[in-house]
């Protein structure tokens, strides 16, 4: 598990420190002699493989150039020509970008004061116009979950007409008992989206490799604005070999819930407030004065993240990573 050592600290994009375990980056490697040879025209084997191993059908099933890429063709189908597309504000960056990039209209809603989504205020925004509705769980950019009773009692709210999208892009970091059941969900709701990527927890970001699960129907409509030759050629091989190294995946996770535990409480232990996250990240929630001096003193020590109006995405890095961050932070509050 060699970290990756750029200039300075780069915890802004919730990446993965860990590059891909040995076995994933030989099976890269072979894969390399192959680079001749186009992908498939649409892709087919990958979405086969990612079924099989959720135990769904294949048509239940899109893959895209990272969950972006998937993004992109969810509202490129129902989020353009002014459509309107809900969503908390601030979520992940690619929902208003990819909104507005296809035509539609972000409609947004604040998240709460303790960084979760407001799911009453969401659902009572969704009117005539709305096209599309998402929800992130865990939430970037707070790590804030959504429990399994709060999203079904949502899901009821939601009119069948209008597609939700669940993006579980941090979900391999949320503990079992946490987590929503999505794909039985899927079966039981025929309008819901669940987003998944293989850029966080599988530390494969530069690959590019996100996929959808949900109604055939659905799938179908989103996979008819996929770009031929489009996927990546070695996608489909990490998967795979990501797969066959679940073990080393599983001990790479664990090993980052670990710094993220040490992240939030050293912050809580210089009093300021983080809420609970359970994504790769932690959100330092502070006052607009106190933001500008904590931000300029991580840039100041080539410590990288991600600013917000309330606060500070941190991404949670190697031991190295968290150390500097704490040793910063805490010389700009004492
Ligand atoms: N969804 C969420 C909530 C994210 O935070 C991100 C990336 N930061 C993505 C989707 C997109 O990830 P990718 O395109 O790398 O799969």
């Amino acid at each position: 598990m060699a970290p990756l050592a750029p200039l300075g600290h780069q915890l802004q994009l919730n990446e993965n420190p860990y590059g891909p375990p040995a076995s994933v980056r030989e099976a890269l490697s072979r894969a390399l002699s192959s680079a001749n040879r186009y992908p498939e025209f649409l892709p087919q084997r990958l979405p086969r493989l990612i079924a099989e191993r959720l135990g769904v059908d294949a048509d239940r099933i899109v893959v895209g150039a990272g969950a972006t890429g998937v993004i992109m063709h969810i509202v490129q189908e129902f989020g353009s020509g002014g459509a309107g597309v809900v969503m908390a504000t601030p979520t992940f960056d690619g929902y208003p970008i990819l909104t507005t990039m296809s035509g539609g209209r972000p409609m947004t809603v604040p998240l709460t004061p303790d960084g979760r989504q407001d799911l009453d205020a969401i659902a009572d925004a969704i009117d005539e116009r709305t096209r599309l509705v998402v929800l992130c769980s865990p939430h970037n950019p707070t790590g804030a979950l959504i429990t399994p009773r709060e999203f079904e009692k949502f899901l009821h709210r939601v009119p069948a007409t209008v597609p939700v999208v669940l993006d579980e892009a941090y979900v391999d970091f949320v503990p079992g008992e946490d987590r929503i059941e999505a794909l039985a969900l899927v079966d039981r709701h025929p309008n819901l989206l669940v987003l998944r990527t293989f850029s966080k927890a599988y530390g494969l970001a530069a690959l590019r490799v996100g996929y959808a699960i949900g109604d055939p129907e659905l799938i179908e409509r989103i996979a008819r604005w996929q770009l031929p030759f489009g996927m990546n050629a070695l996608a489909e091989v990490a998967v795979r070999a990501c797969y066959a190294a679940e073990p080393e995946i599983a001990a790479r996770v664990s090993v980052i819930a670990g710094h993220r535990h040490r992240l939030t409480a050293g912050l809580r232990e210089l009093g300021l407030s983080v809420p609970d996250s359970y994504a790769n990240f932690s959100y330092l929630t502070l006052p607009e004065p106190d933001i500008d001096r904590v931000a300029a003193a991580l840039a100041g020590a080539e410590i990288h993240v991600k600013r917000y109006p309330t606060g500070i995405r941190i991404t949670v890095g190697d031991r190295s990573a968290t150390d500097a961050v704490l040793a910063t932070v805490r010389s700009t509050v004492q």
